[in-house]
C-alpha cells in the first residue's frame, strides 16, 4: 500500500480571508504531499510496515527498526498530523457544539478560558509545531509538540489541533502568528471535534484506563 494526500472536503478558497488560497493550495499541494512522499520513501523495502495504519506506527515507534524510525517519526507524524488538520476546518465555523461544549466548560470553566489557553499554546510553541487539545487518560488536555510529533506517540487522543510552523501562515500573515491564531478560530469544525471528542470517551472507562485505541 501506498500512502496518499487524502482528498480535501473544502475548497482552496472556503477559508478566506482567514486562511487565504495560495496558503492552503501550497500547504497541501507541496508540504502535505512531501510529507507523503517521503514516507513512502522511507518504507520502501520494508513490506511489513507497509500495510499498517500511520496512526499505528505512530502509537508504538519503538517497534519501527532504528534506520528509518526517526524518517516514519517525522514524515508519518506530518502525513497523519495534516491529515488530521484539514478536517477540523470548515467555512463559516462557529462555536463549540455538542457534548465537546459541555466537556470544555467542565475542565477550562468557559469557553473563552480554553481559547485563552490553547491559544497561549500555540503562541509559545518555540520554532516548528503543533497546539493540541488532547484526551490524556481521560481527561481534556491542553498540550504542543514540537516539529511533526504526534500525541499519538504519547498515548495521547487527539481531539483538536492547529498547526503552527511558519508554512502555515507565512505567505499571508509573515512574522505574526498571534493573528494567524485569531483568524483561525473562526474557521474551526466544531461538529467535526465533537466527533472526535465523542470517539476518544469511548476509549476510556470511568477510571481512565485506555482500552485499545482506534482512530
Ligand atoms: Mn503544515
Amino acid at each position: 500500500m501506498k500512502h496518499e494526500l487524502p482528498k480535501l472536503n473544502i475548497e482552496y478558497d472556503d477559508l478566506e480571508p482567514y486562511i487565504d488560497k495560495e496558503t492552503m493550495e501550497v500547504h497541501y499541494t507541496k508540504h502535505h504531499q512531501a510529507y507523503v512522499d517521503k514516507l513512502n520513501a522511507a518504507l520502501e523495502g520494508h513490506e511489513d510496515l507497509k500495510n499498517i495504519k500511520i496512526s499505528d506506527l505512530l502509537r508504538d515507534l519503538n517497534k519501527i527498526p532504528e534506520d528509518i524510525r526517526n524518517a516514519i517519526k517525522n514524515n508519518g507524524g506530518g502525513h497523519w498530523n495534516h491529515s488530521f488538520f484539514w478536517l477540523l476546518l470548515k467555512k463559516n465555523g462557529a462555536d463549540p457544539v455538542g457534548e465537546i461544549s459541555e466537556a470544555i466548560k467542565n475542565k477550562f470553566r468557559t469557553f473563552d478560558n480554553f481559547k485563552e489557553e490553547f491559544t497561549n499554546a500555540a503562541l509559545t510553541r518555540f520554532g516548528s509545531g503543533w497546539a493540541w487539545l488532547v484526551m490524556n487518560n481521560g481527561e481534556l488536555e491542553i498540550m504542543g509538540t514540537a516539529n511533526q510529533d504526534c500525541p499519538l506517540s504519547e498515548g495521547k487522543i487527539p481531539i483538536l489541533t492547529l498547526d503552527v510552523w511558519e508554512h502555515s501562515y507565512y505567505i499571508k500573515y509573515l512574522w505574526n502568528r498571534a493573528e494567524y491564531i485569531k483568524n483561525w478560530w473562526k474557521v474551526v469544525n466544531w461538529e467535526k471535534i465533537n466527533e472526535n471528542y465523542k470517539k476518544a470517551i469511548k476509549y476510556f472507562d470511568k477510571e481512565g484506563i485506555s482500552k485499545k485505541l482506534r482512530i
